[in-house]
């Protein structure tokens, strides 16, 4: 599979090179040049599939020419020690659970094997950087992640505030390949810092630059899989149509499904799950866009005005509206409800699920009943995104339960100190990483 700038006609590239360069220097974000069609592989895949065969089966696939098929499952197994849960509530819901990685959300899917495939394909490659700006716990997955990587290193940056969850084992001053540095200003001026550095071109040439960041397609591409996981998991059993419900913030979960389905998987509907910052649902319906100022709520990873992934579904849009509104379908779900979700889901099915998990379940609820379909056959995969475990306190006041912390949570409140602390500047921040290399 190649992929190209959304902004340009210019030819596609490799998926080690969108990889390796993550943003087109002409602007835009990378897509998928073309569609594949994984049909075949549904067939014969079945319930008894485990994961890391999934993966080592589609990938190499999706990745002809660059991943072979013993490589894939070295990535799959270098990086998924954990799966996807699937349990099926009843004829209408099931609950995906995509929380069993190390920090406890979806996206160390994505990120564990980003940092698998990119150590397999800089093998013979000289040694290149993946710079991410962090606020927390998406900082500690891609430690984890690329920790001890041959030919990575791999640097984060944190705005002003306590750095948490990082073993001070793994950093570079120690024999590892972590580079935490902190910033004197906001998330935004990390952000804005690795997308400066990145369009330097000598500077990205110097260091061979990229980003682990959620720009980078090679997060996007692996979060498919979990979603063929599902299909297969359940195709035994579906009567009529199946949609999933995805809690979205900066819609990169989304988009996935939608490539899945671009990749030949029978789904009939994706329902595009947000709190009351819901601005982009007028996108969706076919409107014009107008952000507003995000306001805060109990599902915070989607209080998000401006998608960073608005690139990549406005091209979807682009290419088929009618189809994309047929495909695609907004629901906003308030606080209130978000609680009250939580606690029916409780009672109803004795499972516990994470504010942002309870928006995609009442989303879909809200959906089914608007649309018709309490009474069709029609098949709901809720995504779980989070671990009830990491929002305790807003799980236990919905639902009366003491919730236990896990150990392997818990050590995501420890604090660390960075290796060194730094203006939101270009020569500043080679000032000090220049010494590492
Ligand atoms: C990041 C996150 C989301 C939103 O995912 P996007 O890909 O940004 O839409 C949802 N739930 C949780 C728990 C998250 O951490």
């Amino acid at each position: 599979m190649q992929f190209r700038s959304t902004k340009s006609n210019k030819p596609p590239i490799s998926f080690k090179e969108a990889v390796l360069r993550c943003l087109p220097p002409e602007g835009g974000l990378y897509v998928p040049a073309s569609v594949m069609d994984m049909r075949q592989f549904f067939f014969y895949m079945d319930a008894d599939t485990a994961y890391h065969e999934l993966v080592s089966t589609v990938a190499p696939v999706l990745l002809q020419g660059e991943l072979n098929p013993f490589s894939a499952s070295r990535v799959a197994e270098s990086a998924f020690d954990f799966e996807p849960e699937l349990k099926q509530l009843d004829e209408r819901f099931s609950l995906l659970s995509l929380y069993n990685g190390p920090t406890g959300v979806f996206k160390d899917f994505g990120i564990a094997f980003l940092a698998a495939v990119m150590e397999e394909l800089l093998k013979n490659n000289r040694r290149i950087m993946v710079l991410s700006a962090t606020r927390g716990d998406t900082g500690v997955s891609i430690a984890h992640a690329f920790y001890n990587r041959h030919n990575v290193v791999s640097v984060l940056l944190y705005p002003s505030g306590p750095i948490r969850g990082l073993d001070p084992e793994t950093f570079i001053s120690n024999g590892g390949n972590i580079i935490p540095i902190q910033i004197r200003g906001t998330f935004d001026d990390c952000q804005r810092l690795v997308a400066e550095a990145i369009y330097d071109q000598p500077f990205a040439e110097r260091y061979g630059l990229t980003t682990a960041n959620a720009l980078n397609p090679g997060r996007l591409l692996p979060q498919t899989f979990y979603y063929l996981y599902a299909f297969i998991k359940l195709k035994k059993y579906l009567q009529g149509d199946l949609l999933f419900s995805v809690p979205c913030g900066n819609f990169g979960n989304l988009i996935s499904g939608l490539y899945a389905w671009k990749f030949g998987m029978p789904v009939h509907g994706f329902v595009a799950a947000m709190n009351m910052n819901n601005a982009f649902g007028e996108f969706i319906r076919g409107n014009a866009f107008q952000p507003k100022q995000s306001v805060p709520t109990i599902s915070p990873a989607l209080d998000v005005s401006v998608p960073s992934n608005y690139e990549r579904l406005f091209s979807f849009y682009e290419e088929a509206p009618a189809v994309m509104r047929n495909m695609v379908f907004p629901e906003a779900i308030d606080d209130r409800i978000t609680l009250e979700t939580m606690e029916q889901v409780w009672k109803q099915y004795n499972i516990l699920l994470d504010p942002h998990s309870a928006v995609a379940f009442a989303a879909a609820e809200h959906l089914a009943v608007s649309h018709d379909l309490t009474h069709s056959d029609a098949h709901f995969v809720v995504l779980a995104t989070g671990d009830p475990a990491k929002t305790a306190e807003t799980v236990s006041k919905a639902t009366g339960q003491h919730i236990k912390i896990p150990e392997k949570l818990a050590m995501l409140r420890k604090k660390a100190d960075p290796i060194a602390l730094i203006d939101p500047h270009l020569d500043a921040l080679e000032g000090a990483i220049v010494s590492c290399f």
